[in-house]
């Protein structure tokens, strides 16, 4: 891991020397889309690595962007080792227009298409930003995120393994650290997923999912700012005390086949069986019903709350233990 050190931390016109912080906001011009995206710098006065903290990659998720803020108000650069390069709001069309997992200006999920793509779409060209501008030279990354306004979520930490076995054994001490009771692997570092992206680069990444429903409680906030302190000090190389975890790997994901009004019959936590029926989306124009099966046995951790639902539409995320 490099020791970042007596160097400045610049991202675009914004920079923070050794010792000092730094709050403001970086205009990404991506020619499709103008944006501007809040950062805090804090640049220790101490060595340590550069870790990054990624908020509203997703729009709707409050938990996580309200910690980045508090976060970003605590931390103190004379007692910072390394440097924090934290990022509040990462795709401000899909966090302000509408707070939505999916961009207003193409409709696309953004965690989807990392490293991105400058010549692509509004979204493809943001991703390559943040991916090049804040991602790349990270020692370590953290993603964080919540269920959506009509999303319940059980909390947990995701993260990919990579086959390099250095890498995957601080990955998951990094989850472990975070405090959440429940860890989600991915047995490979394919796709799209800001951290999966990174994990690919060689970075310890990690997925912290905190809150669900559009909640903005202040004890959540703060817990999450707890366990990001926590996986600082351990990424120092402090002697932090990984918690017990369950692990998991995602194995069935539901949607929705009909157009219409969803009833589940599940929370997040319940556990479900093949076959089981979960739900029914009702048919508003003649009440008849669908019933909508478990594709898996397993946990179910996220799922739809709201009640209006398209074909395609994600109805819930079944995982079952590793
Ligand atoms: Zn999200």
């Amino acid at each position: 891991m490099t020791s970042h050190t007596a160097t400045t931390l610049t991202v675009g016109a914004l920079s923070a020397g050794p010792g000092t912080k730094v709050r403001g906001s970086v205009r990404a011009e991506l020619g499709t889309l103008t944006t501007d995206i809040p950062l805090a710098l804090i640049n220790g006065s101490r060595p340590g690595p550069r870790v990054v903290i990624t908020a509203g990659v997703h729009g709707g998720e409050f938990t996580g962007i309200d910690a980045a803020h508090r976060l970003a108000d605590r931390l103190d650069p004379e007692q910072v080792r390394g440097q924090v390069l934290l990022c509040l709001v990462a795709n401000p069309p899909a966090v302000y227009n509408g707070r939505l997992g999916t961009s207003p200006l193409d409709g696309v999920n953004i965690n989807r298409v990392f490293p991105g793509d400058p010549e692509g779409s509004p979204t493809e060209r943001l991703a390559a930003w943040l991916f090049e501008n804040i991602v790349e030279d990270a020692d370590a990354y953290i993603d964080l995120h919540a269920g959506r306004i009509d999303e319940f979520l059980r909390n947990f930490v995701g993260y990919r393994l990579t086959g390099d076995p250095e890498l995957d054994a601080k990955t998951a001490t990094m989850a472990r650290v975070v405090g959440h009771e429940d860890v989600i692997l991915g047995l490979n570092a394919d796709g799209g997923n800001s951290h999966a992206a990174a994990a690919r680069r060689g970075i310890p990444a990690i997925l912290v999912e905190t809150g669900q429903l559009g909640e903005r409680d202040p004890q959540a906030a703060e817990g999450l700012v707890a366990a990001l302190l926590r996986v600082l000090d351990f990424l120092n190389g402090d002697d932090v005390e990984p918690r017990p975890v369950t692990e998991w790997l995602w194995v069935g994901f539901v949607a929705s086949e009909a157009i219409g009004l969803w009833y589940p019959e599940f929370t997040p936590g319940t556990d479900v069986t093949e076959g089981q029926v979960i739900g029914r989306v009702v048919d508003p124009a003649d009440g008849r019903e669908h019933e909508v099966r478990a594709t898996a046995t397993g946990r179910v951790f996220y799922g739809m709350r709201g009640l209006t639902v398209l074909p395609g539409t994600d109805l819930a995320a079944i995982a079952a233990p590793r």
